[in-house]
């Protein structure tokens, strides 16, 4: 409805109604009409984007699921979860160490997956859930949310800059007495109040993106094998800004799905000091095709773009404390299943 009515002030009243030079109400309308469009693409897509939900392999089997309930030690039912979660290309834990279980989706949770309250599902790369968009904002459309919040910026700073001068008219008695007056002055409020709030939620993301955190992380840091790590995902600055946006620059401010991987897991710098999970996969050479280019989820350009993005990176050289962790789940009896909501 603001939307709405933001159309309607801005094209209607301020500058058909209102502006009297024709240059200026030519460029002001084209102009705000690019803005209102990428505006509206990308609200759209973030709103109307379903969140991806973790892939066959993470739930758990019929005998599994069987095993488990059976199950009434923590300890036990934390051998069955290691023993699914060793074919998966999981890295994270829970702060004690555990494998990160859904109870409600009844699967292993991938990397960075987290289970949403209010869409009652897992949602791969969770960030938080969005009142204003009514949706997940997660790995399928993060940048689409990224997008979406760059591009109302914009669109608030320009209404705002060109309905200033007519702002200041409506306080010194300058604009003649008609509705349209009234629309002048609370398009010039909105607009502001709204630059301010989006501004700083824009810079927020801005450096969660710089840092490969999502917001779920930032306030707590993922746990690891060695514990947890605020810097588990993050792998430089240049590396975390494509792995939202993807490898060409052309998509960057479309609101299109170019992000890199499959939402199921994710490069860490850790990864090849992890001796239960598969190393980096071989084939590094293999010619990359274009994430942009494919289908909107591409099923497995990760193993590529992992190892791209991390091929040139120099690996961590983990402290030797990666042995203990290994006996830490199977001997503290007070492990249970952790749920994480
Ligand atoms: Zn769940
Ligand atoms: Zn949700």
């Amino acid at each position: 409805m603001i939307v709405g009515w933001s159309y309607y002030a801005y094209v209607i009243q301020l500058c058909i109604g209102s502006i009297t030079d024709i240059g200026e109400k030519v460029v002001c309308v084209v102009a705000y009409h690019l803005f209102f469009i990428m505006f509206a693409w990308a609200y759209w897509k973030t709103i109307f984007t379903m969140p991806m939900n973790p892939s066959k392999e993470f739930h758990l089997s019929y005998t599994d699921r069987e095993i488990l309930e059976r199950e009434e030690r923590g300890e036990t039912q934390q051998e069955v979860l290691r023993r699914i979660a060793k074919d998966l290309p999981i890295y994270t834990r829970t702060l004690s160490g555990a494998i990160r279980y859904c109870d409600r989706c009844q699967l292993v949770k991938p990397d960075r997956c987290h289970h949403c309250s209010v869409c009652d599902k897992c949602i791969l790369k969770m960030d938080h859930h969005c009142p204003w968009v009514n949706n997940c904002v997660g790995f399928s459309n993060y940048k689409f949310f990224l997008l979406f919040l760059a591009y109302s910026l914009l669109y608030c700073l320009f209404i705002a800059a060109t309905d200033l001068q007519y702002f200041i008219k409506f306080w010194t008695n300058g604009l003649p007495d008609t509705q349209a007056k009234f629309h002048i002055m609370f398009l010039f409020f909105s607009a502001a109040m709204f630059s301010i709030s989006l501004a700083s939620l824009f810079g927020y993301h801005c450096w969660l993106v710089s840092k490969n955190r999502s917001t779920l992380e930032a306030f707590r840091a993922p746990a690891f094998r060695h514990g947890a790590d605020k810097n588990g995902f993050s792998l430089g600055f240049g590396k975390n800004l494509r792995q939202v946006f993807g490898d060409e620059k052309k998509y960057w401010l479309l609101p299109v799905f170019s992000s890199l991987g499959d939402g199921c897991s994710f490069p860490t710098c850790l990864v090849n000091q992890d001796p239960e999970q598969p190393s980096t996969p071989a084939g590094l050479n293999t010619t990359v095709k274009s994430v942009g280019d494919a289908s909107p989820f591409p099923a497995k350009p990760l193993r590529e773009s992992q190892s791209r993005l991390l091929i040139n990176g120099q690996s961590w050289t983990e402290s030797d404390g990666g042995h203990e962790e290994d006996k830490h789940g199977t001997s503290n009896p007070a492990m249970v299943i952790e749920n994480e909501t």
